[in-house]
């Protein structure tokens, strides 16, 4: 089985992108902050506090998350209901981040993300996917974008889906995110070893495309 790992921050383009290269590959494409954000959700959900450790380990016993590919697409189910689109506000971005800190559902996610490569050929795009989750991913690839660019790309698509966002809390939270994604104790946001780091500020998406979809060919 051939696995891609593709990492960085937020914004940087990571699941449209990785998701062009699973389709031009045939591979099955996996988006593993999905699944950090549902537990965000989940515990949104359960009224607990989601920077409460102990709170929400509580929860990943009876977690039931489920995830479906119809084509390309990743469909992720939280105790049976598709929340695909449920889990992309503010809220949960910033739930997703702080649960995604908290040892316990790492591991518990991590498990489910090494059993889903196990049996196929998988473009998996995440934050620690090169350095933790599949170190021996045959190609790597961090993509990385300017807090600027990552922010405007983001404000235009929540504008897009009618959210009521301004520029300057989608900057800021973007900021605030990368800030405890690389300062956290376990797993914290780094280029891997081996891995090419492709900076997409001065791209548009299909040169962003273009560039990742030739690192990848170059290298199988
Ligand atoms: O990629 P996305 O923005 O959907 O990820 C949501 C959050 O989940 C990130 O801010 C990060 O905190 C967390 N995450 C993670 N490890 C991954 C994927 C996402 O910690 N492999």
């Amino acid at each position: 089985m051939t696995k891609i790992a593709i990492d960085g921050p937020a914004g940087a383009g990571k699941s449209t992108i990785s998701k062009k290269v699973a389709a031009s590959l045939g591979y099955v494409y996996i988006d593993t902050g999905a699944m950090y954000r549902t537990v965000g959700l989940k515990a949104v959900r359960c009224g607990i506090d989601t920077r409460d450790a102990e709170g929400v380990t509580k929860i990943l016993p009876a977690l039931d998350i489920d995830i479906r590919h119809e084509g390309v697409e990743q469909h992720i189910y939280l105790d049976g209901e598709n929340v695909s689109d449920k889990i992309r506000t503010p809220e949960i971005s910033m739930a997703a981040s702080n649960v995604s800190a908290i040892p316990a559902v790492r591991v518990a996610m991590v498990d489910m993300q090494r059993k889903l490569a196990k049996n196929h050929d998988v473009v998996m795009d995440g934050r620690d996917i090169g350095s933790f989750v599949l170190p021996d991913a045959e190609i790597k690839i961090f993509l990385t974008a300017s807090a600027e660019a990552r922010a405007r790309r983001r404000y235009k698509e929540l504008l897009q889906k009618g959210e009521s966002v301004s520029f300057e809390e989608v900057y800021n939270d973007m900021v605030q995110r990368d800030k405890n994604d690389s300062t956290r104790a376990v797993s914290p946001l780094v280029v891997a070893e081996g891995a090419t780091v492709i900076d997409t500020s001065d791209l548009n998406l299909e040169e962003s495309v273009e560039a990742v979809i030739s690192t990848v060919r170059s290298r199988i």
